[in-house]
């Protein structure tokens, strides 16, 4: 064997044997390895089929055999670009759909039956017999039209893969600039060989590629010992971009819309990139269905924005606007929209708990004491009465006991609600604590505070609770006071009064009103 045909084999079998070892080493490893090391695997081995099937065609003796071999190269050769390019756009963070796999490996399958039919059609090769002058296993060779169609795309599926790592480079971290330095000179490497070989500067008859593709391999191995291809990867930012939950949408000096990404587009389902360009200000009623409600000034703001969406009326938003900082010269606007919906439902759900009665829905005494006291004030600022009525349900311990809990909570609902259904706008009902109520009047005297509690008191008693077992007599005890005049006295004072009259009412028999009457009740 000529001594150069022995160093062809050679070359070509350290590509496969180290394609192997790359496919095995990334085998045993992936479970530590990210989702792309699949697309890697299959990648190196299809290069292992190349090169064995090439250095096995290199010892044929026959046009059978080298027909044969050139097939099986065949079954890895033409996979090989277009799996690289798969995994390149997967390593920088483009989306690998299955229609873009089918569509990238559709042509390598065709090339692959074309060569194992050749003889039939002659698409891919016109002549494919052995070198005339050299002999076995040299081929000459003149491609056929499928031939061009499988040479472009390969080239073409290399360059992509080299030209998205070189647009990606200043995107990149400097940790990760050593993977992209091994993965555009992986695809470099075979690019420049063929296109040697096809300009025929290389030796005839001989296809270099697997001769040279172990310089490849050992760039992978060394990126991967050195800087951890597989398990740390950078992301492009745009895809961090896209990917971000907050809607961002970025305005340029004159605020015009430049850019936005897939969260706005979902929160404002009218924003298309056509409107990319137009002026902000014209374009967000179309947007949003009325004016932006902020001035586009250039400074951090914190505003909250309600935007009605299909399916989400309620949908709300906290719009942070600040200035671009590092892209655009700084000239700019960045307006972040986070989907606060859910942060306002729970705030209003806490404010509820906080201030409402769980059992009757009523204000709790919190809420009174709160409104109470801004009540009071006004009415004494503006020179009005004001009167407090504490209502207390009369053997109540009897109901629960006779009863049963439940009832006893169905009894304070029944009490509330009647209540409630009695009282008028401006009149302030709460459950003061247990079973005993409160309300305040806003201008009204005792008088008519006296009457009102006795509109209650009959009310209740006149209806009393049915259950499916029983019907519950309810009756009221009602203590009523009146604000004095002069400054001092507090609404703790003033229903401390009325705590007094109600315990009168209960001395008396209960079922009845009292009214405070200075040092003593009436
Ligand atoms: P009086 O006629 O003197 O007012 O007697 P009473 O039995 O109504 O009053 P007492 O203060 O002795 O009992 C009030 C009871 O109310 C005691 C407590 O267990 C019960 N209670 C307080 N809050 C609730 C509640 O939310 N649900 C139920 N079912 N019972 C409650
Ligand atoms: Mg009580
Ligand atoms: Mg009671």
């Amino acid at each position: 064997m000529h001594s150069e045909l022995t160093a062809y084999i050679t070359l070509a079998c350290t590509s496969g044997v180290l394609n192997l070892y790359l496919c095995l080493y990334v085998l045993i490893k992936r479970h530590r390895y990210t989702n792309i090391a699949k697309l890697f695997l299959v990648y190196t081995i299809c290069i292992a089929v190349y090169c064995f099937s090439s250095a096995l065609g290199l010892l044929s003796t026959t046009i059978h055999e080298l027909k044969l071999w050139t097939a099986v190269q065949y079954i890895g050769m033409p996979f090989s670009p277009p799996l690289g390019l798969l995994f390149v756009m997967r390593y920088l963070g483009f989306p690998v759909t299955r229609r873009r796999v089918i569509l990238l490996l559709a042509i390598p399958v065709i090339s692959l039956c074309m060569v194992a039919t050749n003889d039939w059609h002659h698409l891919h090769y016109r002549v494919f017999e052995i070198d005339p002058i050299l002999g076995a296993p040299y081929v000459h060779q003149e491609i056929g039209v499928w031939y061009m169609i499988h040479g472009v795309f390969t080239f073409g599926s290399m360059f992509v893969a080299f030209w998205l790592v070189i647009f990606q480079w200043r995107e990149t971290a400097k940790t990760y600039r050593p993977q992209l330095i091994a993965l555009m000179f992986g695809q470099l490497v075979p690019i420049v060989t063929a296109f040697v070989y096809l300009v025929g500067l290389t030796p005839p008859g001989v296809d270099p590629v697997p001769m040279v593709l172990w310089i490849s391999s050992l760039l992978y191995v060394w990126s991967i010992n050195s800087s951890r291809l597989f398990t740390l990867m950078p992301i492009a930012k745009d895809a961090i971009f896209q990917s971000i939950n907050d809607g961002v949408l970025v305005l340029d000096e004159f605020n015009r819309i430049i850019e936005f990404n897939r969260a706005c587009q979902r929160m404002l389902p009218r924003l298309h990139k056509r409107q990319l360009g137009q002026q902000f200000a014209e374009t967000w009623p179309k947007l949003a269905g009325s004016p932006f409600p902020f001035p586009l000034k250039v400074e951090a703001q914190s505003l909250e924005l309600q935007l009605a969406n299909e399916g989400r009326p309620d949908a709300m938003y906290q719009v942070r606007i600040t200035p671009l900082e590092h892209a655009n010269q700084g000239e700019g606007l960045l307006l972040i929209f986070t989907d606060i919906t859910e942060l306002k439902r729970l705030q209003r759900q806490l404010e509820h708990h906080a201030y409402y009665d769980e059992l009757t829905g009523a204000p709790n005494r919190r809420a009174f004491f709160q409104q109470g006291t801004m009540t009071l004030e006004e009415s004494r600022q503006a020179g009005e009465p004001f009167t407090v009525v504490l209502m207390d349900v009369d053997y109540f311990k009897k109901v629960n006991d006779t009863f049963g809990h439940h009832v006893g909570d169905q009894v304070l609902m029944h009490v509330a609600h009647l209540c409630q259904q009695e009282l008028q706008a401006g009149e302030l009902f709460a459950r003061y604590g247990g079973e005993e109520f409160v309300l305040a009047l806003k201008g009204r005297t005792m008088q008519e505070g006296e009457a009102v509690a006795n509109r209650l008191r009959t009310c209740i008693a006149s209806k009393p609770l049915t259950t499916t077992e029983d019907k519950i007599p309810v009756t009221l005890s009602l203590g009523v006071a009146e604000a004095e005049d002069g400054p001092e006295e507090t609404l703790s004072q003033l229903l401390n009064k009325a705590d007094q009259a109600l315990y009168a009412a209960k001395q008396a028999g209960r079922n009845r009103v009292c009214v405070y009457a200075g040092g003593g009740t009436a």
